[in-house]
């Protein structure tokens, strides 16, 4: 019985195989493979089929992006109204910045849900963050204060509130 002679995976260029993938059958070598519930298949393969919760089309995210400047800018000036700038530690105040980090969290997290299509992943993460300092840029702007980290913990209490809630809920 003649043995099929082994050929060259496509994916290293190095490794000898004999297994193909079972979607594009493309020659793979067992170290180039993923063995999924339908089978091996190659790294192409498998990132092509990424969940569609987690596909999103450029022109979505530009749209979103842009969508949510007017939001984000909107956070940052009702935060110089209701939380003042300060450089100490005040508990009143830093639950008032945890609840709004908290309130603008949920309102951007509603906004990119609608107009993304309730997606996940890391770019929809990156929009939140964006969105959440376009707002932060916006209040140093107001409040004629670029030195944010130093001078205004409360800024800084609500932005990381609410960016620590967005990235967990765009994951
Ligand atoms: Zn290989
Ligand atoms: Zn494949």
């Amino acid at each position: 019985m003649k043995e099929e002679p082994a050929e060259i995976c496509y994916n290293c260029k190095k490794n000898e195989t004999n297994l193909r993938c079972q979607k594009c059958d493309e020659l793979i070598c067992y170290k180039c493979s993923i063995s999924t519930p339908v089978g091996y298949r190659c790294t192409k393969c498998v990132s092509f089929n990424k969940l569609p919760m987690y596909k999103i089309s450029n022109i979505k995210l530009i749209i979103t992006l842009l969508c949510m400047m007017p939001i984000s800018v909107l956070s940052g000036i009702i935060s110089t109204i209701l939380i003042p700038s300060m450089s100490y530690y005040n508990l009143i105040s830093m639950i008032v910045c945890l609840v709004y980090g908290l309130v603008i969290s949920q309102i951007i997290f509603y906004a990119i849900n609608k107009i993304a299509d309730n997606k996940r992943g890391k770019k929809l993460q990156c929009i939140s963050l964006i969105a959440i300092s376009m707002s932060l840029i916006t209040r140093a702007y107001i409040t004629n204060d670029f030195n944010i980290i130093i001078n205004d913990i409360n800024a800084l209490i609500y932005a990381v509130t609410a960016n620590l809630i967005l990235w967990e809920k765009f994951k």
